[in-house]
């Protein structure tokens, strides 16, 4: 019934109906080793960005995180807008050329490459995620760009990633390279030492690179809480950290201007911009923090 009133356009559809309203077959040589029983990060992310390419467990996922935090799709928005300026403020200000987009997510309306290659159209951009059906749907909205690639690799396993040769093939890491691990240490508890993880593939890349990195925050909100609690119910991760706990992961390398900040109220490209004080800001404007640290 709830599946029903959040997602109206697939009440008479079959529960495993993706993009093009097919059931997907497990065969599909398109579709490697997706598992559509479980709902995964990936497809529920997509899901609550209004996307196509996810199965009625990730819209089932998608309505708890609804139910619990009714603003979940809209903060899920602010962090794209989020990425999406740090791109452009790494593409045109920084004149980086070279991204490597870790946790990369299915595509959406506008990616990584999208705002990259409107101001540079030789920007080189490798998507790395460790959900097969990234893999799949990237190659499809890829077909035609030599300058953009996918690989499904862990974040856990960074050496899986900087020995990748579809990586290793189309990034020079004797050039500076934007490092993005945005919207994936929330899925990681600290125990795990994601740090570490972050720490190895900077140690991979020259001085003048950069590291964009977003997360879920803990400033003691309400829906801070509940986004959490949806996190832990659906997909058994999306902690929160503290401001401190984030900054921690910038490996104490200088932030851009304007620093760490909500997507609401950071501007890498307009620094004399006003923006609303954190007390104005959408309770949902306060779930997502994070900046931009170059590699001295
Ligand atoms: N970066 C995009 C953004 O911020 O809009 C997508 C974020 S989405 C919340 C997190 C993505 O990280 C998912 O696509 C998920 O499959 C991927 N992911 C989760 N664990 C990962 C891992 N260990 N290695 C690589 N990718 C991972």
């Amino acid at each position: 019934m709830l599946l029903d009133y959040f997602f109206p356009e697939y009440a008479k559809a079959s529960p495993m109906t993706t993009t093009d309203g097919n059931p997907p077959h497990s065969d599909d040589p398109k579709l490697p080793g997706i598992d559509m029983s479980e709902p995964t990060i990936a497809r529920v992310y997509d899901a609550l960005l209004g996307g196509k390419d996810n199965f009625q467990p990730d819209r089932e996922a998608a309505v708890v995180w609804l139910e619990l935090a009714p603003e979940a799709g809209l903060a899920a928005q602010d962090n794209r807008d989020m990425l999406i300026k740090g791109v452009q403020y790494l593409a045109r200000t920084a004149g980086i050329d070279q991204f490597l987009d870790v946790g990369s997510g299915l595509p959406t309306v506008r990616n990584t490459h999208d705002a990259a290659q409107e101001i540079n159209p030789n920007a080189r951009v490798v998507y790395v995620d460790n959900d097969p059906i990234v893999l799949a749907h990237g190659r499809a909205l890829l077909a035609t760009n030599n300058t953009t690639t996918v690989v499904t690799a862990d974040l856990r396993e960074p050496q899986t990633i900087l020995n990748n040769e579809d990586v290793r093939g189309l990034l020079d890491f004797d050039r500076p390279i934007a490092v993005m691990v945005f919207g994936l240490l929330m899925h990681f508890h600290d125990n795990e030492r994601p740090r570490d993880w972050v720490a190895e593939l900077m140690d991979a890349v020259p001085s003048g690179s950069y590291l964009f990195i977003s997360d879920f925050i803990d400033t003691g909100e309400p829906i801070q809480q509940a986004i959490e609690q949806a996190g832990l119910q659906t997909l058994k991760n999306g902690w929160l950290r503290s401001e401190e706990g984030i900054r921690k992961h910038f490996l104490g390398m200088p932030l851009v201007e304007p620093g760490l900040d909500h997507p609401q109220r950071w501007f890498p490209e307009e620094p004399d911009r006003e923006v609303p004080a954190y007390e104005e800001l959408e309770p949902y404007q306060r779930i997502m923090y994070g900046g931009i640290a170059r590699k001295p």
